[in-house]
């Protein structure tokens, strides 16, 4: 797993873990990353999110998908579903709050939520803010398969 800094040569979305598709009515591709835009602006040049998907690297350009097709409107779901598990953690964590600078995020496609944030010299005991998310509500019914 590795991210693109900014500086770096592009990396196309299509290669990332959160890719949608591309659309084909414009230049443009859907993004599941929940707490992004939904639209990949540039789906090419990817962004600084970006996050190698093992295999995806050997495959090209995929084909658009068009508005309404059944994997595009399956994908728009799936972005949908990933927003709601991380407003749900959002909601849980704002009545037991994190320390300063750190907070929950949805950490894969799969849906689990995860420990986000902190600096590598903060404080506080990252192991215990770990596992407090990984006990949050909305993970056990991520796990039980009701979101
Ligand atoms: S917009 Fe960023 S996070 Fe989303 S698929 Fe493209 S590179 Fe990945």
């Amino acid at each position: 797993m590795s991210t693109q800094p900014m500086w770096m040569d592009p990396r196309p979305c299509w290669h990332c873990h959160w890719f949608g598709y591309l659309m084909a009515e414009n230049p443009h591709g859907m993004c599941l990353l929940p707490t992004s835009n939904a639209m990949a602006v540039i789906p090419r040049q990817g962004c600084a999110f970006w996050r190698g998907e093992p295999g995806a690297s050997d495959g090209g350009q995929p084909e658009p998908l068009e508005s309404g097709s059944p994997a595009r409107v399956a994908i728009d779901r799936a972005r949908r579903r990933l927003e709601r598990i991380q407003e749900l953690a959002e909601a849980e964590v704002r009545r037991s709050p994190l320390p300063h600078g750190f907070w929950p995020q949805v950490g894969s496609t799969e849906g689990t939520v995860v420990l986000s944030g902190g600096r590598p010299d903060h404080p506080a005991d990252r192991a215990a803010l770990e596992a407090k998310v990984a006990r949050l509500g909305v993970n056990a019914a991520v796990r039980a398969g009701k979101l």
